[in-house]
């Protein structure tokens, strides 16, 4: 059974769920489908993704009923301010195909414009107030931004999407997150991330081939990416592992038959190396890579 997390305003959320980033529109309906009907209820997805579409298309295509199921999304740079966040719930919903959303986040944090990630924050405020919204957060925020935020905004983020995986396990950001009421998303959970072409220049390190993890997968018949996934869900956080590959979004879900000791647990937090593999949450994001959103 895949577990609930709560979030501070009640609403609850299926721990696990399916992460879209990468996968390209043809490959994205076919994924959410395989998922849902595989018995995910939690799908991920961005404007910055340019696959909405195809995730409303695969909600449609499995038969789920929509109230079952989870969806996410979020908010992109070029979306910040408060009529342009507003527009970017009515694009994001256009295109998913859905009346509201269960949570809606901003995709970063844009620290050289501070004022229009606030504005962008007091849109999905008003959009929670109004009901088209179930619940509202943020991603990639340190707990810096989390402190300005709050001095500037009332409502509490319901969750906190961060880079966090076995060699980066950023313990500190998700003390920041628990202390604030606020539950921790991972993405790249299984380090997709350390792997991916352009990211981690000569790092290379995965670990999805880690040999601890792999000792301990070992013990209960499990992949390092079904060790990393519990690894997640033991600990409160969410993770919502990303695949287009009917084969590995079973293996990913099919972590609910082991569970981990504390000293497992123990060991793959030793793995951690504390290096960010992407971005960095206070970098200026080049203007070239600040690309505008299309219309539904
Ligand atoms: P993941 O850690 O989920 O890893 C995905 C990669 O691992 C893909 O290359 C996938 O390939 C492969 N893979 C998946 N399952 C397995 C398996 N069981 N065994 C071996 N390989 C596997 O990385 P992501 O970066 O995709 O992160 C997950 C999600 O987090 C994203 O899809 C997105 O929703 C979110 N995200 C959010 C970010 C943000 O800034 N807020 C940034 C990055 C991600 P294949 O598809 O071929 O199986």
């Amino acid at each position: 059974m895949n577990e609930q997390l709560t979030f501070n305003n009640g609403v609850t959320m299926p721990a696990l769920g399916l992460g879209v980033f990468q996968s390209s529109p043809e490959e994205t309906v076919d994924a959410v489908d395989t998922a849902l009907r595989g018995g995910y209820r939690l799908i991920d997805t961005a404007a910055a993704y340019f696959n909405e579409k195809q995730v409303g298309e695969g909600i449609r295509k499995s038969g789920v009923d929509r109230d079952e199921i989870f969806v996410e999304t979020k908010v992109f740079i070029s979306q910040f301010g408060y009529e342009e966040t507003l527009h970017a719930f009515d694009v994001a919903t256009a295109k998913l195909g859905l009346d509201t959303l269960d949570l809606f986040i901003l995709h970063q944090p844009a620290p050289w414009i501070w004022d229009k990630t606030l504005e962008a924050y007091r849109a999905l405020e008003t959009l929670l107030e109004e009901g088209k919204v179930r619940s509202i957060g943020v991603s990639n925020f340190t707990p810096e931004h989390l402190d300005n935020l709050m001095q500037e905004r009332t409502v509490v983020p319901a969750l906190n999407q961060i880079e966090l995986h076995p060699y980066f396990a950023q313990h500190e950001n998700e003390a920041a997150d628990t202390a604030l009421g606020t539950i921790t998303q991972a993405w790249s959970p299984i380090g997709g991330i350390t792997f991916y072409p352009g990211f981690n220049e000569g790092g290379h390190k995965n670990p999805l081939t880690d040999t601890t993890i792999q000792a301990i997968g070992e013990k209960y018949g499990k992949t390092n990416a079904q060790v990393m996934i519990r690894w997640h869900l033991e600990q409160g956080r969410s993770a919502i592992p990303k695949s287009v590959k009917p084969a590995r979004i079973a293996e990913n879900f099919e972590v609910f038959d082991f569970e981990l000791t504390p000293q497992d647990i123990a060991a793959i937090d030793a793995l951690d190396l504390g290096k960010r593999s992407g971005p960095d949450p206070d970098a200026v994001r080049p203007p070239e890579r600040i690309f505008d959103i299309p219309e539904a």
